[in-house]
């Protein structure tokens, strides 16, 4: 006898939680400085003990609380899946909130408050999912680890790092892994809209470039000074203008793009089809090439004494594969005499869009949006998939959303009135449902 088909259940139940989970998990203030995660963390591990679960809580530092379990498949025999969302959010800036930021209230068929999109959102979808397993006595086709992770947007070192590191032994088998960013909806026609599911990330270059001369007084003459040397060399940075070049992602989403719009493709000009985009062509704009944006500057302490010493601190991103060329260029373009050092880096991440896995993310979205289409797309920022691919996992950003074609989805992450369209939540909730039965 084969087991009766639970998955509508199981999606008409996830679609009827979603909401109210998202709500609760918003109304937990877990800021990132702030703090912290342990009640979010709590919170959901009660959730998961209802569900029968077994959850293992650990903290690295007090109150930055992190959460696994592992829910059985039908075939235990099978690689396992991973679904990770991170439980901290962004602080806020309370006053310059149309709605109060942790009070999770609906206005105009929104949910309003931090973390609605990155990242609560995909940890109800989540859980309404598990919850809807537990209640239609059903099981997912393979083993399943739910991770709820601590710090994430202070890079994981408290949360996903630790794990990996520490506690890798709940990531047994796992061979796939889904997180965010990915999986909205960008509209291109009334009949056409684009699902971006991230496949890639860049990876991140924080550099220091420190300029030292001979000190003196600001009458003379003095060519010898670390505030002109540096100021060339950040200034060679900024307006560097980095080489277009195409991943295999961004290759794939530029010609998935190009086909949906009927442009050509012209690989010299990439940017021209990425502007056609709207809103977000300012975030795969910058999948196109390595970046280096200067973002601090420190020199100086009165204004007739020139400094010895001059710094500023520059942002970098680089194209998996490409990290080497950009410290190259990097340490090329100051000019002599600055000495350019490394005070943060992280690795840049990269998956084919290919598998069964990404043929059930497309069917799962197909199922609920006639007119959907998953493209791939490589995401500039970074995220726990960063560790979570140095177990060797397949990382991909799917929380799916079928969001209104003018809503700026990109401008709400860290944003202010950060929000989601709670019909969003209940279309990602079933769609998370579907894919899940199918993978
Ligand atoms: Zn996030």
């Amino acid at each position: 006898m084969t087991e009766p088909d639970r998955t509508e259940d199981v999606a008409a139940h996830a679609r009827s939680r979603v909401v109210d989970l998202c709500r609760d998990l918003v109304r937990i203030e877990s800021t990132n400085p702030g703090n912290g995660e342990r009640e979010a963390a709590e919170h959901v591990a009660g959730l998961l003990t209802d569900m029968g679960l077994t959850p293992h809580v650990s903290e690295t530092d007090k109150g930055r609380t992190s959460v696994v379990t592992r829910v059985e498949g039908a075939d235990p025999t099978r690689p396992a899946l991973l679904v990770h969302g991170h439980l901290d959010v962004v602080p806020v800036q309370a006053a310059d909130w149309t709605y109060p930021p942790f009070a999770g209230e609906i206005h105009d068929g929104m949910l309003w408050g931090r973390g609605c999109v990155d990242m609560k959102d995909m940890v109800a979808m989540t859980l309404s999912v598990a919850e809807g397993w537990h209640r239609a006595g059903a099981k997912p086709p393979r083993d399943v680890v739910l991770a709820f992770t601590a710090d994430e947007e202070a890079g994981g070192t408290k949360g996903a790092k630790d794990l990996v590191e520490n506690h890798a032994g709940h990531f047994e088998g796992v061979t796939e892994a889904v997180g965010e960013v990915g999986g909205f909806s960008v509209t291109v026609r009334d009949d056409l809209r684009l699902y971006l599911v991230q496949t890639a990330e860049k990876g991140i270059e924080w550099l220091r470039l420190t300029a030292r001369a001979r000190a003196g007084h600001g009458s003379m003459v003095h060519p010898d000074n670390a505030v002109t040397q540096l100021a060339t060399a950040v200034s060679n940075i900024g307006r560097y203008d980095h080489p277009v070049e195409l991943t295999p992602t961004v290759q794939r989403f530029l010609e998935e793009i190009t086909e949906v719009l009927d442009i050509p493709l012209d690989p010299d000009d990439a940017d021209t089809a990425v502007a056609k985009l709207g809103n977000i062509s300012r975030m795969v704009g910058a999948s196109l090439r390595n970046t280096s944006n200067p973002s601090m500057l420190e020199a100086g302490y009165k204004v007739n004494v020139i400094p010895g010493v001059a710094s500023a601190q520059v942002d970098c991103r680089f194209l998996p594969e490409h990290g080497e060329e950009l410290l190259a260029k990097i340490r090329e373009l100051p000019g002599p005499g600055i000495t350019v050092e490394s005070t943060h880096s992280d690795i840049a991440v990269e998956t084919a869009f290919e598998g069964d896995i990404v043929e059930a993310m497309a069917a799962a979205l197909k199922t609920e949006d006639p007119h959907a289409r998953t493209v791939p797309y490589m995401m500039s920022g970074g995220t726990d998939a960063k560790h979570f691919s140095t177990l060797g996992i397949r990382c991909f950003g799917f929380a799916p959303l079928l969001l209104p074609p003018d809503l700026d989805f990109s401008a709400l992450f860290h944003g202010v009135d950060e929000r989601v369209p709670t019909d969003a939540l209940e279309f990602g909730a079933t769609v998370f449902s579907r894919f899940l039965a199918s993978t």
